[in-house]
């Protein structure tokens, strides 16, 4: 049995072969950084989460048609794909406009999924409806939350300009649409410890997502939380604590819940800290979240019959 249910497994057991996610940017914005929840976003926020080689100004069909000639360049010509709409909040905009885009992903023969990523206000049934469809048309359409916190306090802290209870309201509703739900969340907030993390794995176990993403705080050059840093007000986890904070978490997610990501990679000299969060080390990353689960002779979901069965407790 693995100790980690990766994407990666998950994929290569429901379409039998390998499946790669092409991480697209688009001309979008976030109703957090436009004034219409607030204004400069999350205190971490940095570009919007887009990928260093990617631009908003090449258009969607050439980022897929480059994506997916890397893919089989790298991993052979069966590769499948996933269209992941990753920057900035892919859900806000016009509903003709979305489909527009949405559609566009769907030219490719190779592509057998959507995978969106939005914040949890930012999710009206009209949209949902319009992803579902594409279920409805033999796609596999996740669509992923960003909470990074169960923690409210925290929330207001890094200006989330959202609260908890958007995300249990947007989890509900999107399954109730047939879409597949993974929530993004962070470990080493400002203000956070262990039992912050262990608590938003307890509220994502108990909404029973499909998927969930983990990655450790970084900071990237002119965001709110470089000042915090730069000033000594704020320190990033050293990889040990990462790995064990991980650990933790993973051991109370439900066994089938899908892990989309373990860490998180960006390119100096716009990373700050820590240094473990770059493309070259990410295997370092996941390997030392693994290494941890063996040491302790544990796995994904080893404690989450204790964290949701207060019997006798
Ligand atoms: S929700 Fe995402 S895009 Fe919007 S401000 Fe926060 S990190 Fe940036």
């Amino acid at each position: 049995m693995e100790r980690i249910n990766h994407f990666r497994f998950y994929a290569k057991e429901t379409f039998g072969r390998r499946v790669q996610k092409i991480p697209v940017a688009l001309p979008f914005t976030c109703p957090n950084i436009d004034g219409t929840k607030g204004r400069g976003g999350c205190i971490y926020c940095y570009r919007g989460s887009r990928p260093e080689h990617l631009s908003s100004r090449t258009s969607l069909r050439k980022q897929i048609e480059e994506g997916i000639r890397r893919g089989r360049e790298r991993y052979g010509r069966k590769t499948l794909f996933f269209v992941y709409f990753q920057s900035y909040t892919n859900t806000y905009g016009e509903l003709d406009t979305l489909k527009e885009l949405y559609n566009t992903a769907t030219e490719y023969e190779e592509v057998v999924g959507l995978d969106v990523g939005t914040r949890p206000d930012c999710a009206p049934d009209e949209v949902l409806e319009l992803l579902s469809s594409y279920r409805d048309r033999g796609y596999e359409v996740w669509i992923e939350f960003g909470l990074q916190s169960a923690n409210f306090e925290t929330l207001k802290r890094i200006n989330r300009a959202h609260g908890v209870s958007d995300l249990v309201d947007a989890v509900l509703r999107a399954k109730r649409h047939g879409l597949k739900v993974c929530v993004h969340t962070i470990v080493g907030l400002p203000g956070e410890g262990r039992e912050d993390y262990l608590e938003t794995a307890r509220l994502l176990s108990a909404l029973a997502v499909e998927g969930i993403k983990i990655h450790p705080v970084y900071v990237m050059r002119n965001t709110a939380l470089a000042k915090l840093f730069l000033t000594g007000e704020f320190r990033t986890l050293s990889l040990e604590e990462y790995a064990r904070y991980t650990a933790d978490m993973l051991e109370l997610i439900h066994p089938e819940t899908v892990v989309h990501r373990l860490t998180a990679e960006a390119k100096k000299p716009a990373l700050i800290s820590p240094d473990y969060c770059t493309y070259e080390r990410k295997l370092e990353v996941i390997n030392r979240i693994e290494r941890e689960l063996e040491r302790r002779g544990s796995h994904q979901g080893a404690r989450r019959e204790a964290c949701l069965n207060v019997k006798g407790t």
